[in-house]
């Protein structure tokens, strides 16, 4: 097995591991490692901004912003974590914008700001709606200039632990199918989220929670996986995202009855409510019967924007609208439903991006440090990659100043060789099967609206998925280029992504944010204001709880 040695490794190149390798290799020898080519990390779909408080067209502040994003996470953020998210954001832009991203701007130059769900002021700055595009090929200029090392179709499968401390990765180089063994002094863990679990989705194929996994597996404390972030505005079947900046620039929801259902829902913020509030009123219309002929989806309606406007403030929303739905966005209404958009949860990390296991740290999507709580405010994940992205570089540097290059874990590695080879044998059970029966479960039964029972069965569900996955084989044999054996392996990560979920979905017996139970409607902050914490030990998984912490604003009751 080859053995490659670097002071750092960052697994992920999506804007949170460009953000951690760009600050991580000012003073050490870098490299990321990424199952993509960086710049097709999910990061890039990104379309309707990125928040700050810059106040250009209004009176904002951090605070402000601090405060929309607490109340948005119904009091589950750590409120010290979400401060430094709030107060850190505007440089971050600066930054990137020197680096060369061109924003919008207003007519004197400054940053165009527009108003997204939960937020108090237009707040979201944004590169038309493809704001995730500009910003990932602007940080991955800055990866070529600065030299950075990248190992782009390389699919990491384990971490090495020992002791609790983290001594290196095993991966597979997906063009020559040969294993290699990655030594270095940290690691960063930059892999996104986990959507795949789901039937619906917004997020890209890649999205599969594989550093979550591995962590898990290692030993690391994953927290608060029950929070599934769903989105209210994608297209029928395809699940493609309808960026919340087209109710930001002014497009409304409708019902079968032609209504203007979200007034009654939430009648001042209307559209612009959270989007775990939207989405349960959408699904309570269909539900009720009043989804567009009986079916299960709504109008999104923007003829009102006119095609001027569309076009130069939507140009990618109109064009997915015509090339999938065939729909002229600027004369017909959008048909859209709900699908899974975001993960809130993940491996879980004090302010310095540092998990629960020695040398990994972790930011982005897979990590819950926990700035979004229980429900995140759209705009808000893009700043979190470039703020948490940039301190777990700068952490990681720390860490290694007084550490020497770790030994080999030969006989850990070999087990993971082994577990690989075996995928290759002839099993009964196909890949695709069991992950089409994963991501209807979950759909059905860990969906919008939860309760115990649904839960019980989810978890049941995929207990014997686990099971039946032991006995999956590969049938492509030819090492190269097999994409059979990626989503083998990546089967093998959903599923414990989806186990954790169920698990607390099960566990947390109140409503908060995105997570519903019919049988407990109410939140409970008396029982219930506390991160769900998982880890893995003694060969099960291991449940304790963590108060929230709570430094800037008492919780109160949730209104729009
Ligand atoms: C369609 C869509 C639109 C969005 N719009 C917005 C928005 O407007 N504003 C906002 O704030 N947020 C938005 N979000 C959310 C936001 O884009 C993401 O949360 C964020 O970009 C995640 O960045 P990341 O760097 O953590 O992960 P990603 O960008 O998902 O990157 C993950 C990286 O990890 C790598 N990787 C994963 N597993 C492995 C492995 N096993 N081995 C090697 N490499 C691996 C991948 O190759 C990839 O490079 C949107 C999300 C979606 C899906």
């Amino acid at each position: 097995m080859e053995i490659i040695t670097h002071d750092i490794i960052i697994i992920g190149a999506g804007l949170a591991g460009q953000m951690a390798a760009l600050a991580a290799s000012q003073s050490s020898d870098t490299a990321i490692v990424s199952k993509v080519h960086p710049i097709r990390s999910h990061s890039g779909a990104a379309q309707g901004g990125i928040n700050a408080s810059f106040g250009n067209v209004s009176d904002d502040d951090w605070e402000k912003h601090a405060f929309d994003t607490a109340k948005g996470s119904d009091y589950l953020a750590d409120q010290d974590a979400v401060e430094i998210l709030c107060k850190n954001i505007t440089s971050r832009i600066v930054e990137i914008d020197h680096f060369g991203a061109i924003f919008d701007r207003m007519p004197d130059g400054r940053l165009a700001q527009r108003p997204f769900g939960g937020g108090s002021f237009p707040r979201t700055c944004y590169a038309g709606d493809a704001t995730g595009h500009e910003m990932l090929n602007t940080l991955y200029e800055q990866l070529i200039k600065n030299n950075v090392r990248v190992y782009e179709e390389w699919l990491t499968t384990s971490l090495m632990v020992e002791n609790n401390e983290y001594k290196g990765v095993l991966a597979i180089n997906l063009k020559t199918g040969e294993t290699a063994y990655f030594r270095s002094k940290a690691v960063i863990v930059a892999t996104g989220g986990c959507g795949r679990v789901f039937e619906r989705t917004t997020n890209s194929h890649q999205s599969t929670g594989d550093g979550i996994s591995m962590a898990y597996r290692a030993g690391a404390q994953v927290c608060d996986m029950e929070f599934v972030q769903f989105h209210p505005t994608t297209l029928v079947g395809t699940n493609i995202l309808i960026s919340e900046a087209a109710r930001g620039e002014g497009g409304f929801l409708m019902n079968s009855e032609n209504k203007r259902f979200m007034e009654s829902y939430a009648p001042s913020a209307k559209e612009l409510a959270p989007r775990d509030i939207v989405v349960r009123s959408i699904q309570t219309e269909i539900e009720k019967g009043r989804g567009i002929s009986g079916g299960e989806f709504v109008w999104l309606d923007l003829t009102s924007l006119g095609s001027e406007k569309l076009m130069e403030k939507l140009p990618q929303v109109y064009k997915l609208a015509k090339d999938f739905a065939n729909v002229d966005a600027a004369q017909d209404c959008i048909p859209v439903q709900s699908a899974q958009h975001y993960t809130m949860g993940g491996i879980r990390t004090n302010n310095n991006c540092e998990s629960s296991i020695k040398g990994l740290l972790a930011c982005g999507e897979c990590a819950c440090v926990s700035v979004h709580g229980a429900n995140r405010l759209g705009g808000n994940s893009l700043a979190e990659t470039l703020v948490f992205g940039k301190i777990a570089g700068e952490r990681a540097l720390e860490y290694i100043r007084k550490k020497g290059t770790p030994g080999i874990q030969r006989e850990a590695a070999e087990k993971e060789e082994e577990r690989i080879n075996h995928l290759f044998r002839s099993g009964d059970e196909s890949v695709p099967e069991l992950r089409k029966e994963l991501q209807n479960i979950m759909w059905e039964r860990a969906g919008i609206f939860r309760n115990e029972s649904d839960s019980r069965e989810a978890l049941k569900a995929v207990k014997t998925l686990k099971k039946r996955y032991s006995n999956a084989g590969v049938k492509d044999s030819c090492r190269i280029f097999n994409t059979d054996l990626m989503q083998a392996i990546e089967l093998g990560f959903l599923l414990d992504n989806a186990e954790l979920i169920a698990q607390g979905a099960l566990l947390r017996r109140e409503s908060r944010g995105s997570h519903f139970r019919t049988d407990f409607p109410q939140r409970d902050d008396k029982n219930w204001l506390t991160h769900t914490i998982i880890a893995f030990k003694d060969g099960k998984p291991q449940v304790t709880f963590e108060p929230v912490r709570i430094t800037l604003f008492k919780p109160e009751a949730r209104k729009y």
